[in-house]
């Protein structure tokens, strides 16, 4: 018998009702009693959809309060001193959300004044982010929280069979960051390890029979002595009870592949859908006792199976392994929306099209059902319809569109190359664009007041008329251009009042993008996003800013920046075809976006902006990948900027100053300006810039922008003055970090007139005394 398993549920339930439950709870409408009940209820609600579509062996410890990884930071006792309270008491839900969010603005009674939250990072190439653990040298582990346990109680009372979940050793150390000293990380293994065994034990008390350990950095590039690690830490494991599965996904195993496949455990998870290529290989590695997991159903996205092709795998796998052949999606369910069945308004032929993580699931027991009992009932009938799907989809005129694909191929390499080098083109967007030395600027959006936000619900009900909504936007570009004309700006922009999403608002005006209304995927704790779906060839059926940017522009003197998203960020935040490459959708979009750039020329526009705020993250997890990547993200880049004159000035913004690895990709954008985020390192990033000898402008961010508080100008003239050491001052630009869409107006306005006045110092020839 082949198995069904899975390696994660979306824990926010379809309707956000953890995210509501948590911001109740937060704000002291619910108390814990009431929170811990939703919890439960979701827990329950989840296990009975997932047994409900043929799931045989169902996660637990998927759950979180606010995020896995957090979890396991209470479960090893990994609580830094500043929530400790001074004692050694057990950390409570206070504890976990103070972590989470900083102390102040945390649940009632004050759990670890002032202390600020831990910091969050992406998880892996997803949208996810967890909270990063904070080792010390001296770290102790000590198991200081049952909620796993617990769970696995709750399961077991309600009749399911579990498979608790736990992210590995060395992957949860790989997470965290190692504060206070230079040591090691890898050194607190041996103190961790002994917490795996008292876990493991206590679950094989509780009658558990499998534990899924999830080793993600299997498919990453690991340093040998992480590998060296590896073998030793689960040698140690060995002896501990339970049967373990040890889970990899996001990649191939490729160079770890000899590593995992001889893990002393009882069972691999590969994800065949990232890395098709491991199978079948990996099976001629594996030793004949071992459960060989495939992940056939796609975690990250969400389309359909196409379940005939994962059959293939599934009977080939099934005639050489025979029992013990697992099925089960390529990760965990996290980072798909969780149930279609709620979409009630979207059209039928979309629908069938699509899968959520309910669905996922049903195609996971399918493929099972299928080697098992091949005359099941609901088998024959679900490969059928999922056979129409495919059929459907290829031949869909929705899907293909000769046009996009032919104006695709007729691409040239000069359509991604500006008319002249920037030396050129610099000189001729200085005569004409006439702006004094440090020229200051903001990054795009102006703050989303409650009215803003008001008006556009008010539009989309229906309440407001499409001539009344454009009158209040304007209004608000009106008010945005009169305060930065007082504040003194240089380059001004309209404000993005329009925009409730840099993404989401390009991809409603594009041809090929579709939209769910319930489509959530936790971004963290309880944020959630609702990516826009590119399902099928991309274009502009018309302009989509050029009226907002030339209404912003007739009302003032000064230049008017035009505001557009770039490709790879339209496409990173988006859920993707996956039926064409992520390059070919990219440059689709760049198509689409460089008519935009050439309309806003046409009419007047002097300077367009287009934010790449996700280029670094669709950096592939193994570095042998990124060469590729680079070279078709800027490719993309620069065909949306090339369609015009050497006098129109191209500005990016990338809210992120990670940039030594990725340099000289950046500068092979050939952006005119590039602003980035700064000022928290105290430019000490700019060293990549200057390392590197980065050739066009830059405006390096002189105040953090997510946080309320108002910068000093002396605070900045600092921070330029040390800018001005490492990059040459006639091509430096002054802004913030980021757009102010988060902020108030007053602290707004405030830092603004600091940041101009600090321009002005400079001006006035403060950077020469640097
Ligand atoms: N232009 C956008 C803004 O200012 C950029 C946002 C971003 O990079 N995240 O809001
Ligand atoms: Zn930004």
């Amino acid at each position: 018998m082949a198995l069904a398993h899975n390696l994660g549920f979306p824990r926010i339930g379809r309707d956000r009702e953890l995210k509501k439950a948590q911001e109740a709870f937060w704000k002291g409408e619910l108390d814990e009693a009431g929170l811990r009940a939703v919890g439960k209820h979701l827990r329950a609600t989840h296990w009975q959809a997932q047994k409900d579509a043929g799931i045989d062996l169902l996660p637990v410890g998927d759950f979180a309060w606010y995020d896995q990884v957090l979890t396991h930071s209470l479960t090893f006792g990994v609580v830094p001193e500043r929530f400790r309270h001074g004692g050694e008491a057990k950390p409570t839900l206070q504890t976990l959300f103070a972590m989470a969010r900083g102390a102040v603005g945390s649940h009632g009674d004050s759990c670890c004044d002032g202390a600020h939250a831990q910091e969050m990072t992406k998880w892996f190439d997803t949208n996810y982010h967890y909270l990063v653990p904070e080792f010390t040298a001296d770290q102790r582990f000590a198991l200081s929280w049952d909620q796993l346990f617990e769970e696995v109680d709750e399961a077991r009372a309600l009749g399911h069979t579990v498979k608790p979940v736990v992210i590995g050793p060395l992957t949860y150390l790989w997470l965290g960051k190692a504060k206070g000293g230079d040591f090691d990380k890898l050194d607190l293994l041996e103190r961790l390890l002994p917490l795996y065994g008292q876990i493991f034990q206590r679950l094989a008390a509780q009658s558990v029979e499998w534990v899924q350990i999830d080793e993600p950095i299997l498919v990453l590039d690991l340093p040998q002595d992480w590998k060296n690690a590896f073998e030793r830490a689960y040698n140690l494991l060995q002896s501990e009870p339970l049967k373990k599965l040890v889970a990899t996904y996001f990649g191939g195993l490729e160079d770890n592949l000899s590593l995992a496949a001889s893990l002393p455990v009882d069972g691999l998870h590969l994800d065949l859908v990232r890395a098709p290529d491991q199978y079948p290989s990996i099976l001629d590695r594996l030793p004949t006792y071992k459960i060989v997991s495939l992940g056939l159903v796609n975690g990250r996205n969400v389309w359909r199976c196409d379940l005939e092709k994962a059959l293939d795998v599934v009977r080939h796998a099934h005639e050489r392994l025979g029992e013990r052949l697992w099925v089960a999606p390529s990760c965990s369910l996290l980072h798909s929306p969780v149930d279609l069945e709620r979409e009630v308004q979207l059209d039928a032929e979309l629908k069938s099209w699509l899968a959520f993580a309910v669905q996922k699931c049903a195609e996971v027991a399918v493929l099972a059902r299928a080697v098992n009992q091949p005359d099941a009932p609901g088998v024959r009938a679900a490969l059928e319809q999922s056979r129409a799907v495919q059929a459907s989809r290829a031949a869909s005129p929705r899907i293909h569109k000769p046009a996009v694909q032919d104006r695709l191929a007729a691409i040239q390499a000069r359509d991604a190359q500006r008319q002249s080098a920037f030396a050129q083109r610099i000189a001729k967007q200085r005569a004409g664009l006439n702006l004094p030395a440090f020229p200051t600027t903001t990054t795009g959006s102006f703050p989303q007041t409650p009215s803003i936000r008001l008006a556009r619900q008010s539009f989309k009900q229906g309440k407001l008329s499409a001539a009344e909504y454009t009158e209040a936007m304007q209004s608000e570009i009106r008010h945005a251009v009169q305060i930065q004309e007082q504040l003194g700006l240089d380059v001004l922009v309209h404000g993005e009042a329009e925009r409730n999403d840099m993404v989401e608002y390009f991809a409603e005006q594009l041809d090929g993008y579709v939209f769910t209304r319930f489509g959530w995927v936790q971004s963290y704790g309880s944020r959630c996003v609702k990516p826009a779906v590119i399902v099928g060839d991309l274009s502009r059926p018309k302009a989509m800013t050029v009226e907002w940017i030339t209404y912003a522009q007739s009302l003032t003197r000064k230049v008017m920046k035009g505001m557009l998203t770039g490709p790879v960020t339209m496409l990173m935040w988006s859920f993707p075809r996956e039926d064409v490459s992520r390059e070919v959708q990219a440059r689709q979009l760049a198509l689409a976006i460089r008519d935009e750039v050439v309309d806003l020329e046409a009419a007047g526009i002097k300077l367009v902006q287009i934010d790449e705020a996700a280029f670094r993250e669709g950096l592939p997890l193994r570095r042998s990948a990124w060469g590729h990547y680079l070279d078709w993200a800027t490719e993309a880049f620069r065909l949306c900027a090339s369609g015009v004159r050497d006098e129109t000035q191209i500005h990016t913004h990338m809210c992120y100053s990670e940039f030594n690895d990725v340099i000289e990709s950046i500068a092979a954008m050939d952006a005119d300006v590039i602003t980035i985020e700064t000022s928290r390192s105290d430019m000490e990033l700019l060293e990549a810039f200057e390392r590197f000898e980065y050739p066009n402008e830059i405006g390096p961010g002189v105040y953090d922008i997510h946080s309320p508080r108002v910068p000093g100008k002396d605070e900045m003239v600092n921070l330029l003055r040390k800018a001005a050491r490492r990059i040459p001052a006639e091509r430096l630009w002054v802004n913030p970090d980021c757009g102010l869409k988060t902020r108030a107006w007053p602290e707004t306005e405030a830092a603004l007139v600091n940041m101009v006045a600090a321009a002005r110092e400079l001006r006035s020839g403060g950077a020469a005394n640097a």
